[in-house]
């Protein structure tokens, strides 16, 4: 991303835009390079979250979305100062303030109202993109809005190769440009719009059998054509729509419960509308789905002793990965949750370590001062006797799973060596 953020600007200077006369001329410059600067990061935001495989393999979804939303601040702020900057020089050559500047400009072209549009779909993004005007809107509606960046960057895009004077004249700088943007657009259209289609009807995917578990989940099998072919691992999710009445227009993430065979499944606790609705669905109902996603997996595993540690709905990929484990190995499981009852999948996960030889900890009762419980305070080195030969798989509530990760960092596990998967981003 830098590389080609460097790129752009020395192409600009190259093809003469430092001209620094004189101090409109240098605020005009650093304006035109925060605007290419901007785009590039635009187009990588674009990137992380097309779910690519090679993005997906190469950092993980949740590490991709935890980018996109650092990235797309910053890029939407260098976009504004980009505006503020040729807005205010431009003004100065043309003899107006800088409002009076930022009105005129849909009287230089349509590509010009363009940029003006891209850049009120940012700012709204933005804004609320923020946590604190995010966390108080339904998770759908939040998402709804955010899709406007697509309008954005739709919009954006013409003004770039228009009236960006380092791309418009052609040549080594407008292939280099197309070619940034033809992989950022081309991997997004491809991975979140083609392929999910193409999976609906190459598998077929649909509901088997819908179970409510003791706990008050809900496990959902969902049967299809040749799911071998999506080539998913234990211990990785997919973003599942399911198409009936009232869910077609939500996708949400949910981990494999299950090593992936035969079928496919889901354990979803209810915690809202979506994920409530789960259990009302209906067998025969068609899938759309998004993946495999994920690397919470064997295949990211860098040592020989496995330890799966969970709590609460956190145990779906641990118990799958317990599922996928190869005999033989030397596994720890350790599931926290506040009753027996209240622990999802608690008899699967019993009896697969029994059939695995896992040494299984089962943590029962109310916080306390550690990731255990009051009852049973745990740290890593009670279950870990050779920390640096362990991968350490975590799962469950955000600061509880930071809790056990800083528990198993002081225990001398090394950072590659402990996995964490977060249940929201
Ligand atoms: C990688 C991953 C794996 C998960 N696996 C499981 C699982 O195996 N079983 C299980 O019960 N839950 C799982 N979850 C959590 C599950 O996705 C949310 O509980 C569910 O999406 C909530 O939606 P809702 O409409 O019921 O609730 P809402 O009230 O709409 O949302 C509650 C919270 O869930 C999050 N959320 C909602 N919709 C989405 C979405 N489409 N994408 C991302 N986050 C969303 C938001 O942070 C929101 O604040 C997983 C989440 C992630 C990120």
């Amino acid at each position: 991303m830098w590389l080609a953020a460097v790129a752009g600007v020395a192409l600009m200077i190259a093809s003469g835009g430092l001209q620094a006369a004189s101090a409109t001329d240098g605020v005009y410059a650093v304006g035109r390079a925060l605007g290419i600067v901007a785009a590039v990061l635009m187009m990588t935001q674009v990137l992380l979250a097309s779910r690519a495989p090679w993005v997906e393999r190469a950092i993980g979804h949740d590490r991709a979305i935890a980018q996109h939303t650092r990235v797309g601040k910053v890029a939407i702020i260098l976009m504004l100062l980009h505006a503020v900057l040729l807005t205010t020089a431009s003004g100065t050559y043309d003899g107006r303030d800088p409002v009076s500047q930022f009105l005129a400009w849909p009287q230089y072209g349509w590509f010009m109202l363009v940029a003006q549009i891209a850049l009120g779909t940012f700012l709204i993004v933005l804004i609320t993109s923020l946590t604190a005007v995010r966390l108080r809107w339904p998770y759908e509606r939040w998402h709804a809005v955010h899709l406007l960046v697509y309008v954005g960057v739709a919009f954006a895009v013409p003004h770039q190769f228009l009236e960006g004077s380092t791309f418009r004249t052609g040549g080594l700088s407008w292939w280099f440009w197309a070619a940034l943007w033809t992989l950022s657009i081309g991997s997004f259209v491809v991975y979140r719009l083609i392929r999910p289609l193409v999976l609906l009807a190459r598998h077929d995917l649909r509901v088997a059998a819908v179970a409510t578990l003791p706990d008050g989940s809900t496990s959902v099998t969902l049967e299809g054509r040749d799911l071998a072919r999506l080539r998913a691992s234990a211990g990785q999710f997919f973003l599942w729509r399911f198409l009936s009445p009232g869910l077609r227009t939500q996708s949400h993430p949910y981990s494999l419960s299950a090593a992936p065979g035969d079928t496919l499944r889901i354990t979803v606790k209810p915690s809202g509308t979506g994920s409530s609705a789960v259990r009302s669905l209906a067998p025969g109902t068609r899938v759309l789905i998004e993946g495999p996603l994920g690397v919470f997996t064997h295949g990211s595993r860098t040592a020989d002793h496995l330890v799966l540690i969970c709590a609460g709905i956190g145990v779906t990929p641990v118990r799958s990965m317990l599922e996928g484990a190869a005999p033989g190995d030397r596994i720890t499981v350790i599931m926290r949750a506040r009753t027996r009852d209240e622990a999802p999948l608690l008899d699967e996960v019993e009896a697969l370590a029994a059939e695995r030889g896992a040494d299984l900890h089962v943590l029962v009762g109310h916080r306390g001062e550690t990731w255990g419980t009051r009852e049973t305070p745990a740290l890593i080195k009670d279950f870990v006797d050779d920390p640096r030969g362990a991968d350490v798989y975590i799962c469950g509530p955000r600061a509880w799973a930071a809790a056990v990760e800083a528990d198993a960092l002081a225990a001398g596990v090394p950072r590659d060596s402990v996995h964490r998967e977060e249940f929201g981003w």
